[in-house]
């Protein structure tokens, strides 16, 4: 039943544990990614172990004609794309103020996390839109608890990228509505991931988890659950939703 999935950014991660799961409800995997070939190449073992196909694609979510590349590589080894999530994103170095922002990173931030979901998700739409011939499908965009928190000290830009990803499911999903496709978000809390030795902050998880509500991050798994009850069938008349995974964090 399950489909063809396309993750971006899912080398590692949130989008490492949804190809999993993915393969294990049945899905055909893309794994993609932008630097790290060898775990993207460990993902999509772990996909082809659970029995189902798997391609990993290096390409820059922030670079238009590698996104093109990216879908065109699915089309020819994987076939018809049934599901997209939208999860790869950059948030930077840690505790920058806005005064001390460039044009050009704000720019490429940018580029990577708002940009490039919305031109992915282009190529979803000319692919599973019913009016462009297709069968439908589903879009999850990954935004983030910061979207509404608005990140001050930390990452404003981020946040107000986030911001972008909950106004574009919103919009998007009235949009392609009657042609088959859902779109929804999750809106992640504090997760376990590299993410935040990324950005400087390898302590941050075991600082911040005693101030969420429930006492503790959430695991990566976690939020590629959410992802694929929105993707799946079972979820058929949710579109536009945007599903906090965030421990009860307000
Ligand atoms: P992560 O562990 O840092 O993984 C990021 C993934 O994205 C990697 O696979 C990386 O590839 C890939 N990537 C980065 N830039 C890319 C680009 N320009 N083009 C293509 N791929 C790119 O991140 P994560 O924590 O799993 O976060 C995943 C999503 O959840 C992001 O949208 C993030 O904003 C959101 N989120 C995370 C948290 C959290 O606490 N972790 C909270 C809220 C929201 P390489 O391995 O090749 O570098």
């Amino acid at each position: 039943m399950a489909g063809v999935i396309v993750i971006t950014g899912s080398s590692r991660g949130i989008g490492a544990a949804t190809a999993c799961l993915a393969a294990r409800q049945g899905y055909d995997v893309c794994v993609n990614y932008i630097r790290d070939a060898a775990a993207a190449e460990e993902v999509a073992g772990k996909v082809r172990a659970a029995g189902r196909r798997a391609i990993a694609v290096q390409a820059n979510v922030g670079n238009e004609e590698e996104i093109e590349r990216l879908f065109k590589a699915v089309d020819r080894e994987l076939g018809r794309l049934t599901v997209l999530v939208n999860n790869a994103a950059v948030v930077g170095q840690s505790r920058r103020r806005v005064e001390t922002l460039r044009a050009q990173a704000v720019n490429a931030l940018l580029a990577a996390n708002v940009t490039g979901a919305i031109v992915c998700a282009r190529e979803a739409i000319l692919r599973m839109s019913t009016k462009h011939g297709g069968a439908g499908g589903a879009i999850v965009n990954v935004s983030s608890a910061s979207s509404r928190i608005g990140a001050p000290n930390l990452w404003v830009d981020y946040a107000a990228s986030k911001g972008a990803i909950d106004s574009f499911t919103i919009g998007l999903a009235q949009e392609v509505a009657g042609e088959g496709i859902r779109v929804n978000a999750v809106r992640p809390g504090l997760i376990d991931t590299d993410i935040h030795a990324a950005t400087g902050m390898p302590d941050r998880v075991a600082r911040a988890e005693k101030m969420i509500p429930m006492k503790r991050a959430g695991a990566a798994e976690e939020v590629a659950e959410s992802i694929l009850w929105l993707a799946s069938p079972a979820a058929s008349y949710v579109s536009g939703a945007i599903l906090d995974v965030a421990g009860a964090v307000r």
